[in-house]
């Protein structure tokens, strides 16, 4: 690895007590990190994440996803308990929350939201959709191409009504989005434009990234970078975990969730 902030799993493994000693808030990507893409946790990582909560950490969650896809897929509410919270970064980090149990009752408690206005809508959604026309897909497409959520915009390049297995033959090289992306960059030199899952471009406000979110969230559980680390698995260009090790916070690269499984059973022992 070029970057010296990546630690792979094998160095992780092998000396598990270096990287971790002075760490106080530990950050998990969710597709292909905690879970396979798409689908929820494994009922080992949940329990595994029941455990580490109750540890003397901060646990937080950052991921290309909106919100509700996020707590569809981690069970946080059984993950939490009454005196722990969880923190959750959705959208690549445009928004910010902490989560805990009061009164029974799951509760959100906003710590940062970059939202788009009605201007930034229209100016994306009006270059999306003529790169979209213009572009030749070896596919039909099927439902709706562009989805608005408060803080980004998502095209779904074969459409959203595609079926899941055709979704996951599309694109797996990325080479698609790749080129799609660099037209919309020449365009939109203002906004963040990033790969989200299978078959997704995002594109948020021009400051989003998981670094920035990781970052404001080390500021508000009062530590200093050096105490925080990150596990993901996208260091590649163009992936969103990479400007994370850029921005010199540790970071873990795991290769799937079953890596992570055994990195979690080494860190609930260690903690
Ligand atoms: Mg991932």
């Amino acid at each position: 690895m070029v970057n010296n902030s990546i630690i792979t799993f094998t160095q992780f493994k092998a000396n598990p007590h270096k990287y971790i000693h002075d760490k106080k808030l530990f950050i998990f990507d969710l597709d292909n990190t905690l879970a396979q893409n798409g689908k929820p946790i494994s009922k080992i990582t949940k329990k595994f994440l029941e455990t580490l909560i109750k540890k003397p950490i901060y646990l937080g969650i950052i991921s290309g996803r909106q919100l509700e896809n996020i707590l569809q897929r981690i069970y946080v509410q059984k993950i939490l308990d009454t005196k722990n919270s969880i923190f959750i970064g959705t959208n690549n980090g445009a928004c910010l929350y902490e989560f805990k149990i009061k009164n029974n009752k799951l509760q959100k408690y906003v710590i940062n939201q970059e939202l788009l206005t009605t201007m930034d809508y229209e100016k994306i959604t009006k270059v999306v959709k003529q790169i979209l026309k213009d572009i030749k897909l070896p596919i039909p497409v099927r439902g709706k191409q562009i989805i608005k959520t408060p803080s980004s915009v998502i095209a779904t390049i074969p459409g959203i009504d595609t079926p899941e297995h055709i979704k996951n033959k599309f694109d797996p090289d990325k080479k698609i989005r790749i080129r799609i992306i660099s037209k919309i960059k020449e365009l939109l030199t203002s906004y963040n434009v990033n790969i989200a899952g299978r078959t997704s471009i995002d594109i948020t406000k021009h400051k989003v990234n998981k670094a920035q979110a990781i970052k404001l969230l080390i500021k508000y559980v009062n530590l200093s970078k050096n105490n925080a680390i990150f596990i993901g698995d996208e260091f590649y260009q163009q992936g969103n975990d990479l400007i994370v090790a850029q921005n010199k916070i540790s970071s873990i690269f795991v290769q799937n969730p079953t890596q992570t499984q055994k990195l979690l059973s080494i860190l609930v022992n260690l903690l």
